[in-house]
């Protein structure tokens, strides 16, 4: 499946795989020594983690970071220190505290399942730290490979250099797991949730398309000129401001979380950013971070993009993304729990405290602000988000739409704002009741699924009754030729993460309005995705490309 876009044609290298222990390992003779060597090596892989992440930049030092704190994780060293008390082999003692913990993770589903593969990466690597053996990871090689693995861990990902490693190709993993958000803020083209990758070998020369989704493992040489075709197309294509072939624009919008990521929005030629994700000032804090602070972040922000128009997303918190300090009960089902503009009903506070500093940084910079509420279901939840933004300042106010209710009644939804953003992560999530992390379910996350672009239509419809505007700002806008999809839909902005930008730049600039149009009405013709896909390619030009 398509995970990240671009094209790369080079060997395929596995990750070195992690150390083993076993229960029948030699315990260690003393005790409070081994727990002493234990302490340390998860003091040692957290500082290693926290040291990446300090070297990192946007959505890779966050998942960074928040690894740091899984290895720094109390009750996790208790359960450790617990195992070698028993009498457990030291280094086996950390793979079942880790085993025990990983399983409660994946047990809760969502991003919280994610998390699991993230603990086990910790485990591995403080296993090494006790064996003395090198930590899993990305082989060494002169050569420009592709990187094959069951699975990527954030660490892994997060060192690549996207000059050696030109592809990534996983058996697990989804459209929306961390590989494929990192591979896109490399621009590492990927393709993951691939069962058939285990039967490459090592060394074997594969063409692997991360726009289309599919790995060749005998690319022939037309197929080869056509990829290195495409690259310097790409490179030398479209510059400026999106739009089609035949001038129709398409502001290219940038997908933020940081400062960093916006300088690098800016130097990648980002119109403005299309969604600026608040939730990574607020994760990891013990208390919510004060109007002051919110202040000053925005500011910095909004300075680095100029008169470049941001819209910013109110809290996307609970579920994947817990707050301690909203003390919120435990769910069963998270993900259709009190997440997003949910939050409001029962903590007023912090969306008034946000709103109050983002419309205060507005004032400071001057920068156009828009300002979105994540996951509005109902008129009521509509019209009290815009009522309360008006009174606090903000002057233009959108929702994102995520959840099918609203896709629905787009029409009485539009009514009460100015804009609409399609959050199409979530909203295949609940269109299709498929966990957005799932890679087993990762086929109905696939863009192409005609039932996704029929609800951007019926959204399209609803918003023109009232003049509002729509925008794409999840995975699937970062999608070459889906982006021409949605432009021939009736999207009007497509926002992504900015590595993202040229390739959808360089497709619309390859394409008119009526090609993107004709697109679009052959999607919502086809039955299945496929079918879907391979229609829009021929409408676009693209059959016979990689
Ligand atoms: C989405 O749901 O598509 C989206 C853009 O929001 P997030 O991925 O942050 O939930
Ligand atoms: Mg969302």
């Amino acid at each position: 499946m398509a995970a990240a876009p671009g094209t790369a044609v080079a060997a395929v290298k596995w990750l070195a795989s992690a150390p083993s222990t076993s229960a029948a390992d030699t315990p260690g003779a003393d005790v409070d020594a081994e727990i002493a060597r234990v302490e340390t090596a998860f003091d040692t892989v957290s500082a290693r983690y926290a040291a990446q992440a300090e070297r990192a930049a946007g959505p890779a030092a966050d998942i960074l970071t928040m690894t740091a704190a899984l290895a720094g994780d109390p009750a996790l060293l208790d359960q450790v220190r617990a195992g070698i008390r028993a009498g457990g082999p030291t280094a086996h003692s950390v793979t079942e505290a880790v085993n025990h913990f990983a399983e409660q993770l994946a047990a809760l589903g969502g991003m919280m399942a994610e998390r699991a593969s993230d603990l086990r990466d910790v485990g591995q690597r403080v296993v090494a730290e006790l064996l003395g053996v090198d930590p899993p990871g990305i082989p060494d090689s002169a050569e420009p490979f592709v990187l094959a693995a069951q699975d990527l861990a954030p660490a892994d990902t997060a060192t690549l250099d996207p000059a050696k490693v030109v592809g990534l190709l996983t058996i697990a993993g989804g459209p929306t797991s961390h590989t494929a958000i990192l591979a896109k803020a490399l621009g590492i083209p990927a393709v993951v949730a691939c069962p058939g990758a285990v039967e490459i070998v090592e060394g074997t020369e594969v063409l692997l398309d991360g726009t289309a989704g599919v790995v060749d493992t005998e690319p022939d040489a037309q197929r080869r000129a056509a990829v290195a075709i495409e690259k310097s197309r790409q490179q030398t294509a479209a510059t400026g401001p999106g739009r089609t072939g035949d001038g129709h624009a398409v502001p290219l919008l940038a997908n933020v979380g940081s400062a960093a990521d916006a300088r690098l929005a800016v130097e990648l030629g980002a119109e403005g950013v299309g969604l600026l994700r608040t939730e990574f000032l607020f994760l990891g804090q013990q208390s919510s971070p004060t109007i002051d602070e919110q202040t000053a972040h925005y500011t910095e922000i909004f300075q680095i993009m100029g008169e470049r128009p941001v819209t910013v997303r109110t809290l996307d918190a609970g579920s994947d993304k817990p707050l301690p300090f909203l003390k919120l009960p435990a769910e069963e089902n998270p993900a259709l729990g009190v997440r997003g503009i949910r939050l409001a009903s029962v903590d007023e506070g912090t969306l008034d405290d946000q709103l109050t500093a983002i419309e205060a940084a507005r004032a400071a910079t001057g920068t156009p602000v828009k300002v979105m509420a994540p996951m509005v279901a109902t008129v009521e939840e509509s019209r009290a988000f815009a009522t309360r933004a008006r009174e606090l300042g903000v002057t233009s106010r959108g929702i994102m739409v995520e959840v099918p209710a609203a896709a629905m009644r787009a029409e009485y939804l539009g009514a009460e704002v100015d804009f609409f953003s399609i959050g199409t992560n979530d909203l295949s999530q609940y269109l299709f009741g498929a966990d957005r992390m799932s890679s087993a379910l990762a086929a109905l996350h696939d863009p192409w699924q005609p039932a996704l672009a029929a609800t951007i239509a019926a959204v399209v419809a609803g918003a023109r009754t009232h003049d509002v505007t729509v925008g794409v700002c999840g995975e699937s806008a970062s999608n070459p030729e889906f982006a021409c999809v949605l432009v021939g839909l009736g999207v009007s902005t497509l926002s992504m993460a900015p590595r993202s930008l040229a390739g959808v730049r360089a497709a619309l600039a390859d394409v008119t309005l009526a090609q993107c149009r004709a697109a679009a009405a052959a999607v919502l013709a086809a039955t299945t995705a496929e079918a879907a896909a391979r229609a829009a390619r021929a409408e676009l030009g693209r059959a016979g490309r990689v």
